[in-house]
């Protein structure tokens, strides 16, 4: 008798009846445990993208699995015209852990990169003149696919079909103070951009480069806005990435790991931006809801450790060595290895976008950005073993990939 997998049947009911933009899927993750996944047949895989960068702590790690459940039973939703306890429990641990000033909590990325453009909006025009909106952006940039956001993503793959766009954005090219200096006017209120480029191919910004925009910011009244949605959360070896660089940024967005696997976001401010959004400005049904905001609660004391961040960047820099090794076997192939921390990009010589199916049929969940790039987020908790495991997969299949030519 003929059978088919489980898996083949709901690729045939996905394709029936969900929108076609994510392409073509070959797996249904069914279950996690830590840096493992499973598939509906049983199929077992290293998980080293992290459901890009959101399962910081693993799948199912036991401290959030624990706060959701207990939230779950006592309140799961309030609106925000009341208060909520475990969102000024999680305002003050990211307030005070970060040396900012307020939080306002949302949904996602994307709410929160536009929630920073419409608080420096709003700050640039009342404090100063009526022109004062424009937001400085960079090429390669991603900060999420609402509106605002989209407008200032810089990938013409995301923005294709979609103007006419909000205007009031100016690129500028990454890590190119001579380029900021020659697109500045006196109407920009805020530059922004990611202290690690996620989607844009694994890029940091350059830690002058990030002193340069703070003085520049602070000489010419314009917000600094540091989106770490994708590079923040200890991704980097650190509680967010811009601490490697030592500066102050004046609005950060945080999402992705936050809620260690439950959607939440949060916009932080510093100082005088942090009154900008007065009563009545800004708000959202769901943001800073008690469910989410128990599981980053539960997922932030986990990472917002000195010894457990310490580890972070010891793995970091075992693993970074291993990518190097595999690369060096390979090098027709490989280019260099290029990130921050646990944040790593394998940058090659061709377009990768054959390699994450190839990876997964050894085992290995990875995907790919800005063409060329295999991007690699193991969980932060990821143990040697498991890292060791994970190069010796991505091994196997880069090699498969070189004889596929
Ligand atoms: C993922 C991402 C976003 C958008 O987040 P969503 O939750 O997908 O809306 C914004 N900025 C950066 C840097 C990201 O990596």
């Amino acid at each position: 008798m003929h059978q088919t997998s489980q898996g083949q049947q709901l690729k045939e009911r996905a394709e029936k009846y969900l929108m076609a933009n994510y392409g073509v899927r070959d797996v249904t993750l069914v279950r996690g445990e830590g840096s493992w996944a499973w598939d509906a047949d049983g199929g077992q895989y290293l998980d080293f993208l992290s459901g890009i960068g959101v399962n910081n702590l693993g799948h199912c790690h036991p401290a959030v699995v624990e706060a959701i459940q207990a939230q779950s039973a006592e309140l799961i939703h309030c609106s925000n015209a009341m208060m909520i306890k475990p969102q000024i429990e999680l305002a003050e641990l990211l307030v005070t852990e970060l040396g900012m000033t307020r939080a306002m909590f949302a949904n996602s990325g994307a709410e929160v990169t536009e929630g920073a453009i419409k608080l420096a909006r709003i700050w640039g025009r009342e404090k100063f003149h009526s022109e004062k909106y424009h937001v400085m952006v960079f090429t390669g940039a991603f900060h999420g696919r609402t509106y605002g956001a989209m407008s200032a993503t810089y990938s013409p793959k995301v923005r294709e079909g979609f103007d006419p766009f909000v205007p009031g954005f100016v690129f500028a090219e990454f890590n190119n103070i001579d380029d900021v200096d020659a697109k500045w006017t006196d109407n920009i209120c805020a530059v922004m951009l990611e202290s690690v480029q996620g989607e844009g191919g694994i890029r940091p910004a350059n830690a002058e480069f990030l002193q340069a925009l703070r003085e520049r910011c602070t000489e010419r009244n314009a917000a600094l806005i540091l989106d770490e949605v994708q590079c923040g959360m200890g991704r980097s070896g650190r509680r967010m990435a811009y601490q490697h660089a030592d500066v102050e940024p004046d609005i950060v967005p945080i999402a992705k790991a936050l809620g260690g696997g439950v959607p939440i976001g949060v916009l932080l401010a510093r100082g005088e931006f942090a009154d900008v959004f007065t009563k009545g400005r800004h708000g959202t049904t769901f943001g800073g809801n008690p469910l989410a905001c128990a599981a980053g609660l539960a997922a932030c004391k986990v990472i917002f450790d000195d010894e457990f961040l310490a580890e972070v960047s010891r793995k970091a820099c075992k693993f970074w060595g291993l990518l190097e090794e595999i690369g060096k076997g390979m090098p027709d192939l490989f280019d260099h290895v290029r990130g921050l921390g646990m944040m790593q990009g394998m940058v090659l010589k061709k377009s990768a976008m054959a390699f994450p199916a190839i990876a997964r049929k050894h085992g290995l969940i990875i995907n790919v950005t800005a063409d060329k790039v295999v991007r690699i987020l193991p969980p932060l908790t990821a143990s040697d073993e498991e890292l060791d495991e994970g190069a010796r997969r991505l091994g196997n299949a880069l090699r498969e990939f070189v004889e596929q030519g």
